[in-house]
């Protein structure tokens, strides 16, 4: 009999793997991939970020720089489990393509490199978890390297992030000597990962656990396995689930040591798709209507094809190919006849996609981020986010007849969240709007290579820019009226404020009480 949509949701994770440039995540997605048979061999991911940069053009910067600008999904099976693995941009200049991704999973891989612990981006990204609540699973990765003391890791991490831990594995050996993990509460040993199930030990003093060490290191071994089943909490699944404490597992994605750990730990512990905040309603996951929403666009996957992909996340019911899909943003049907699921080099056409699951919806421009889709029902999701620039630029055309490619070319471009785009009140030239500057150079490589629009980019008056909102009407137009070669208009056509500096906002907000300066905006 087939599975209800219950059992269906019930076996779904969606995640992210969080981490600072070089702990491994490549590496450990990867070996993901080659244990839920979604690759043959190992490598293929990190051909694939290679191969990329000379798929299309405009990704020639990514490969100039060594960067993976990609942001793109993974899909694998392992033990009747489907995990959707939600890839994000390394590069800090990206950090809005992977906020906004986050926003998209129900659990977080955070991978720490074992010799450097917790490194600014990893900080920075587990902040942004923990806004959204989302649970963290820690990987102590490089184990089979010199690494700092297992015990030093542990309190950095809940120092620098305010985090309860709760070791459930131990590793055995550490650099050379390290063969294997040791599970604290069921006193088990995995030696690497080609061993499905974990073997019961007699205790950490056992042949099969510290019997593999060398023996100057097994006294070491044993007394931190006592000190780690004495003195760290234990898991608790509440705690884990409500972002207060994270289980921490130890291994060595380049080894193929405690990937395995890993993987039933997403099983075993992580959620299965979340009940999702509507602006009108909460909307639970198994529930039979369809509901989804938009929270990344990438252009030029295939050069071949010139298309446009939508990245939706499913968040109740089933979405079948062929539906009629209602974009809640302008009221239209939008048949969806070839969603698509995607794995490590193919892509296939999804029949049937459920709660939880991420699809790619070709379309020529009719999808932004943020929208919703449902199968009838006004819902609007909030909170796919949209972050204050830090860099304005204005775009200067070296060809005055194509201003207007230009203004298509920029909307498209801030449709799809490269940039953001705004539109002087004052009738002057559009401002593009960045969070890092290497969205920039991705912005004028595509507007050269994809529209034949040869740009340069001027600094703007501008350098701080803000969302305005006022309890009343008159209140806002007071202020706007008094601001006029000041204001501009976002995408959406909602108001925002541009200071020359930060003393001028500050300033500003100090005259004017009234209203309200935002630095995030709900995409909608
Ligand atoms: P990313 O930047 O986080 O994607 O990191 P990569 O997966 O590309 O890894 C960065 C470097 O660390 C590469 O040279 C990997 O081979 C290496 N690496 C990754 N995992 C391990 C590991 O478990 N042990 C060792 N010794 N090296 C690793």
């Amino acid at each position: 009999m087939a599975d209800t949509l219950q059992e269906k949701v019930a076996r779904r994770r969606t995640f992210a793997i969080i981490s600072h440039p070089d702990a491994g995540k490549t590496t450990l997605t990867e070996k993901l991939l080659l244990f839920g048979g979604a690759i043959q061999l190992a490598g293929e991911v990190k051909a694939k970020k290679n191969r990329q940069s000379s798929r299309s053009d405009w990704m020639k910067i990514e490969k100039e720089r060594g960067i993976s600008v990609v942001t793109s999904v993974m899909t694998f099976e392992y033990e009747d489990h489907v995990f959707n693995l939600l890839d994000t941009p390394g590069h800090e200049d990206f950090a809005d393509d992977t906020y906004r991704t986050l926003t998209a999973v129900d659990s977080a891989i955070m991978v720490i490199d074992a010799a450097k612990g917790i490194e600014p981006r990893t900080l920075k990204l587990f902040e942004v978890c923990r806004l959204r609540d989302i649970p963290i699973i820690t990987f102590v990765n490089k184990m089979d390297r010199e690494a700092r003391d297992n015990f030093e890791i542990l309190d950095e991490i809940e120092e620098k992030l305010a985090l309860d831990t709760a070791p459930v594995t131990w590793p055995i050996g550490q650099g050379k000597s390290f063969c294997g993990t040791y599970h604290l509460a069921e006193s088990a040993v995995r030696h690497g990962d080609a061993e499905k199930e974990r073997t019961r030990v007699n205790g950490p003093q056992a042949d099969a656990a510290a019997g593999m060490l060398p023996e100057n290191e097994q006294e070491a071994f044993v007394e931190g396995v006592e000190l780690a089943a004495e003195a760290c909490r234990p898991f608790d699944m509440q705690a884990f689930r409500e972002g207060h404490l994270t289980p921490v597992f130890f291994g060595s994605a380049l080894k193929n040591y405690g990937v395995r750990d890993l993987i039933h730990a997403l099983m075993d512990y992580a959620p299965a798709p979340r009940a999702q905040e509507a602006e009108n309603r909460h909307v639970e996951a198994t529930e039979k209507g369809m509901s989804a929403f938009v929270f990344k666009i990438q252009a030029n996957m295939d050069p071949n094809h010139r298309d446009r992909i939508a990245f939706v996340r499913v968040c109740s019911g089933t979405l079948s190919r062929g539906m009629k899909a209602k974009l809640v943003r302008t009221g239209k049907a939008m048949p969806l006849s070839a969603p698509q699921f995607f794995f490590a080099s193919q892509r296939h056409l999804a029949e049937e996609a459920y709660a939880g699951d991420v699809v790619g919806i070709p379309n020529h421009g009719t999808l932004r981020i943020g929208d919703t889709l449902t199968d009838g029902e006004d819902i609007v999701f909030r909170g796919v986010p949209n972050f204050a620039p830090e860099i304005l630029r204005r775009v200067s055309l070296k060809d005055a007849m194509k201003a207007k490619k230009l203004k298509e070319a920029l909307a498209q471009m801030a449709e799809e969240g490269v940039v953001q785009l705004f539109t002087p009140e004052d009738g002057s030239p559009a401002i593009v709007g960045v969070v890092g500057a290497l969205q920039i150079d991705v912005l004028a490589e595509r507007l050269n290579q994809e529209y034949s629009l040869p740009v340069g980019f001027e600094p703007a008056r501008f350098a701080v820019a803000r969302w305005i909102s006022a309890p009343t009407q008159q209140e806002l137009r007071d202020f706007m009226d008094a601001h006029r070669g000041e204001m501009s208009r976002d995408l959406d056509g909602d108001p925002v404020y541009m200071a020359p500096n930060g003393f001028s906002l500050n300033y500003e907000a100090e005259r004017w009480p009234a209203i309200s300066f935002a630095t995030v905006k709900d995409y909608q």
